[in-house]
């Protein structure tokens, strides 16, 4: 029902020609940074395919250059930036994808997750959509002691199977997409003491650049949450870019470690990837989810 509902909206945004608006207007000198998790190779190739024919794919180190320099004449009109985060294993099959259309997207990785047969602690089965926020809201600690009491997770425990990239397939990815940290585990930051907040961010950066061998520059918040505390980190860190999942177009005026993203469906159609090109229903989404945050507290 939710996604019928979700489709609607996504016809009558299309049907109404904002689409077309957003684009030849605000995307003139606004750059989106589309946020993805585990598209299939199916639903991507189109969203790819129809970027392809309407926009200019730049790197995220390109616009973040731009940013940093304050001359964004330098970017083409209509630029979009890909994104993708976590490491799910799932990435690996859209590398034909991204060397067909020449994209270098960046690829957001937990470090202690890729490489190994640990578990993502957000796709542990079981978990409605209301429980994984409420564990959003707990201390890393409270939240990690419910997991093992409740589903016998560990984060560091080994599992069957396995969810996240290995380092063959990263080292064959490699020249088509810049992979950059996500933290070490995918904890909510703000939720984190200063120590595991500092280990989960500069541990990450350094565990990637002994992975893959190359200087990691680039961050992106899990679950977008982020406080004062996180962007000091970066700095000092020397990081230059971090992504959050606040939803919107980026100028030569966005903070570098303040970037706004467009959290694309994974499996979204073609009308409902072009209205979420809009933003339009995103913003709808999280305006029905705050009605029903406001009402649980
Ligand atoms: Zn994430």
């Amino acid at each position: 029902m939710r996604n019928f509902l979700k489709n609607l909206i996504a016809t009558f945004v299309c049907l109404s020609g904002v689409p077309l608006l957003v684009r030849e207007w605000i995307c003139k000198d606004r750059v989106a940074i589309l946020m993805y998790h585990d598209p299939k190779p199916t639903a991507f190739a189109k969203h790819i395919a129809y970027l392809s024919r309407h926009y200019t794919f730049i790197s995220l180190d390109t616009l973040v250059s731009a940013i940093h320099r304050k001359d964004f004449p330098q970017i083409p009109q209509k630029s979009v930036v890909i994104t993708i985060d976590d490491g799910h294993a799932g990435n690996f099959e859209l590398l034909p994808i991204f060397k067909q259309y020449h994209i270098r997207p960046t690829l957001y990785v937990c470090t202690q997750v890729v490489n190994t047969h640990r578990h993502f602690w957000f796709k542990i089965d079981g978990q409605s959509k209301a429980k994984k926020e409420r564990l959003k809201r707990l201390s890393n600690a409270e939240r990690l002691a419910h997991l093992k009491r409740t589903a016998e997770f560990e984060p560091d425990k080994s599992y069957p199977d396995r969810q996240a990239l290995n380092i063959a397939e990263m080292k064959q990815m490699a020249e088509s997409v810049d992979f950059q940290p996500h933290t070490r585990f995918h904890p909510i930051l703000p939720r984190c003491t200063d120590a595991e907040c500092e280990r989960e961010i500069l541990g990450c950066k350094s565990d990637l650049e002994s992975l893959l061998g190359v200087e990691c520059l680039h961050f992106s918040y899990p679950n977008g949450d982020y406080t004062e505390r996180e962007i000091q980190i970066m700095k000092a860190g020397g990081f230059r870019s971090a992504r959050t999942a606040e939803i919107g177009w980026n100028t030569l005026g966005t903070e570098p470690y303040r970037l706004k993203a467009i959290p694309i469906t994974d499996d979204a159609g073609l009308t409902r990837f072009r209205a979420e090109l809009t933003t339009i229903p995103q913003r709808f989404s999280r305006w029905v989810t705050s009605l029903f945050r406001s009402d649980e507290t």
